[in-house]
């Protein structure tokens, strides 16, 4: 079962939605990256890694990295100031570069 929370920043509130198991994918016969999606477990039991969502603290560009990779940076800016979007709690808002967030206690989901 998959979590969703949000995130919501407390200067400016911007938000940002969080899956708790990202966008697990296995590679299929021809080499190619497959996402595997709900309710398809047989796929999920295939799968090699993740594309975790993270999001650049510095240019706030959401971006999915491999969790295969060591070294986690953003491919737009290039920063490694990157954070799994799962858990920005407390990290500062790139947009505003003000507020933090803060995960919204209102707003829950599962699928
Ligand atoms: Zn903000
Ligand atoms: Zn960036």
């Amino acid at each position: 079962m998959a979590e969703c929370i949000r995130f919501v920043c407390s200067g400016c509130g911007h938000s940002i939605e969080a899956w708790s198991d990202g966008n697990p994918f296995y590679i299929d016969e021809a080499g190619k990256k497959k996402y595997a999606y709900h309710p398809h477990h047989d796929e999920l039991e295939k799968c090699v890694a993740n594309d975790e969502p993270h999001l650049c603290l510095k240019c706030g560009r959401e971006s999915k990295i491999d969790s295969r990779l060591d070294s986690k940076v953003c491919p737009k800016c290039g920063s490694e100031n990157v954070v799994d979007t799962f858990h920005l709690e407390g990290a500062k808002c790139p947009k505003c570069k003000a507020g933090h967030f803060a995960s919204d206690k209102e707003f829950f989901c599962v699928s």
